[in-house]
């Protein structure tokens, strides 16, 4: 398993079915964002991906994410700006955690 890419529950159900029963993979994922190993984004599909923050290189702790096309690789992108993000603290609103397709910079890409 190439653990620097993106799995959704679905994904982690069907690798770890052998094993790993659903909830049980369920329970893992919430505890691991509790302790801040894991995180959670949305794709474009709408599905919940989750993803190791230390494979992240940099922006950990960021609203948005790259999954590269080419590599799988994920990417925590620039942070919205703070102004933006007071507003959106003024409706009491949470920004939705996004995961972007798009190409890594790598030179190493291995797409
Ligand atoms: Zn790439």
């Amino acid at each position: 398993m190439n653990q620097k890419r993106a799995f959704t529950l679905k994904n982690l159900t069907e690798i770890l079915s052998e094993t790993t029963d659903r909830v049980t993979i369920y329970r893992a994922l919430k505890l691991f964002l509790k302790e801040g190993i894991v995180a959670k984004a949305m794709n474009a599909k709408g599905h919940t991906c989750f993803f190791y923050l230390d494979h992240l290189p940099d922006n950990k702790q960021t609203e948005a994410y790259l999954e590269c096309e080419n590599c799988d690789q994920i990417f925590g992108l620039p942070s919205l700006p703070d102004q933006y993000l007071n507003q959106l603290n003024a409706y009491q609103v949470k920004p939705l955690a996004t995961l972007l397709k798009g190409q890594c910079q790598r030179a190493d890409c291995a797409g």
